[in-house]
């Protein structure tokens, strides 16, 4: 390496690989900059991978991201891959919940696990009379001002009862985070409603507010608009957004970008020192000196590199939890699996006792990633409760989910025993953190610690946004401060 900063970045997942692209780009424009990317695996994207098997994309990892959250799409753009992305099939949405081995279709009207409409409310059978009736009455619960941060599940039994707990908060949770909501953060993972309850008590009052006010705001919006505009219904956007060769397209497009000699596959950072004025990485037997570090491994990784640095900084970095997962594809032929319920799949409540979290129609969700005439199914199985899952072999673990699909889709999907043509498992282990009760509290204790040790910046998951946008958004972050700390010890050295 010549002159200029040169930063190592430890973990070629999303995070890492975003902060590189950044740091490449700079590189293409003449900035003074050099980058090692380490990635311990012997292929970049950590978590993002995806296989196409006779034309159908099958996920082994994210599927998706949250389209409200630009910073995906918006690199996708940026690499030449806007023509690709491809919105979920919204008109076709419907996510049932598995209740006694019956799917109950989720009530209509329900924003962020708040219920906002009468009637579907009063009828849907996912909830007893008394939850109905205790709904009803949340209506009157008073303004809490924020205290202490607490969990999801005691934030949403305080307002609509421990069914709700059960049926709603707790499998729509585990099928984002693999999660828990008896341990995952109120403020951190709902932060809208904890300031919704300081404001006005009742979470239906505040969502229906917040509801009137955004489309106040649209409609604002559409009278500024030009006369040809008017009248014109603004196309929705679609919840979440996929790529149409699958999520793997990114990971290649990023990795088309970088500088092959910048990039050391199935390397991993095995020890850091912090030395006068730089960092000292250790890696495949070499030690090398940095200028500054972004460390986009998972947070337990980045607890043991940092620990010898700072044992406080280690300790913290250590104890934010995470969560292991198994993804499994099945392909079916259409004709024979026989008719799925409408939508895009269902979740399954931990009280049901299965291992099943939740199973995407992925043909369904997502159009044109799947060959005419076939069906996936994709389970999602492990979370908090269930690690010891990831200890099992593919052929068990097909056996399970094909079981557990047969059990709760036996009466409605005639062929659901038929053997899948092509049946694909992958293991997550500890790859989702889980942001606890108090992670916001840590994450200061973090960045206090972290902003001592110049050339430091943490990216990925574990901080400030599980979905691919905000570890996007976070790599790309950590790589323009480190850029712009440059330029200012220039200019300072200029002057
Ligand atoms: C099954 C599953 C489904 C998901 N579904 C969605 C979804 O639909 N939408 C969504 O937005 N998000 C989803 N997520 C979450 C999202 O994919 C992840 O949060 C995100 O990809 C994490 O990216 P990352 O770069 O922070 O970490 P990772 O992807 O975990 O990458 C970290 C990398 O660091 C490497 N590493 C570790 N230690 C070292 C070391 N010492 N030296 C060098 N390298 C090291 C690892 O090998 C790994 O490649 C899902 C996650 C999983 C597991």
């Amino acid at each position: 390496m010549g002159s200029g900063l040169r930063i190592a970045i430890i973990g070629g997942g999303i995070a890492g690989l975003s902060a590189a692209y950044e740091l490449e780009k700079a590189r293409a424009a003449a900035a003074a900059v050099e980058y090692t990317l380490f990635e311990a695996r012997e292929r970049l994207g950590g978590s993002l991978s995806s296989e196409v098997v006779n034309g159908a994309v099958l996920e082994r990892g994210p599927d998706s991201f949250l389209s409200e959250k630009p910073a995906a799409a918006e690199l996708c753009r940026e690499l030449g891959l806007g023509t690709e992305l491809t919105p979920s099939n919204d008109a076709a949405r419907k996510t049932w919940i598995v209740v006694k081995n019956r799917l109950v279709p989720l009530p209509d009207g329900l924003m962020f696990l708040v219920p906002t409409k009468l009637i579907p409310t009063a009828l849907t059978r996912l909830f007893s009379l008394p939850t109905k009736v205790r709904m009803a009455l949340e209506l009157l619960h008073p303004p809490r001002p924020g205290g202490h941060d607490e969990s999801v599940a005691t934030l949403v039994e305080r307002h609509f009862g421990a069914e709700v707990v059960d049926r709603l908060a707790d499998p729509l949770l585990s099928g984002i985070f693999g999660g828990d909501a008896a341990q995952l953060s109120a403020r951190a993972v709902l932060p809208r409603l904890v300031e919704m309850e300081s404001l006005y008590g009742s979470l239906t009052r505040g969502m229906l507010a917040a509801h009137r006010q955004m489309r106040a705001r649209a409609k604002a919006a559409a009278q500024k608009n030009t006369p040809a505009q008017i009248g014109v219904r603004p196309t929705p956007r679609a919840i979440f957004t996929t790529l149409r060769g699958g999520m793997q397209q990114l990971v290649d497009a990023l990795d088309a970008r970088l500088d092959p000699g910048s990039v050391r596959l199935a390397t991993p950072v095995s020890g850091l020192k912090k030395t006068e004025g730089g960092w000292m990485a250790e890696a495949g037997g070499a030690s090398e000196i940095y200028d500054a570090v972004i460390m986009a491994s998972p947070a337990w990784a980045a607890g043991v590199l940092l620990g010898p640095v700072d044992a406080t900084l280690g300790e913290e970095l250590s104890a934010i939890p995470y969560s292991s997962s198994i993804t499994v594809n099945l392909v079916y032929d259409e004709a024979k699996l026989g008719g799925l319920p409408e939508g895009f799949g269902f979740l399954v409540p931990a009280v049901e006792g299965r291992v099943l979290l939740a199973c995407t129609f992925v043909h369904r969700k997502f159009l044109g990633r799947t060959p005419p005439g076939k069906a996936v199914l994709r389970a999602f199985l492990g979370g908090m409760k269930n690690e010891a899952l990831l200890a099992g072999t593919d052929a068990a673990l097909v056996a399970t989910v094909r079981r557990e699909l047969s059990e709760i889709l036996g009466g409605v999907v005639s062929g659901i025993g038929v053997e899948p043509e092509h049946a694909q498992v992958s293991r997550w282990p500890r790859a989702m953190a889980q942001y606890a009760v108090g992670h916001q509290e840590r994450i200061a204790r973090i960045d206090a610690r972290v902003a001592a040790l110049p050339g430091l910046r943490l990216a990925g998951n574990a901080y400030d946004g599980i979905g691919i946008p905000d570890c996007i958004r976070l790599g790309r972050k950590a790589a323009t401060e480190l850029l712009a700390s440059q330029h200012v010890s220039e200019s300072k050295e200029a002057y």
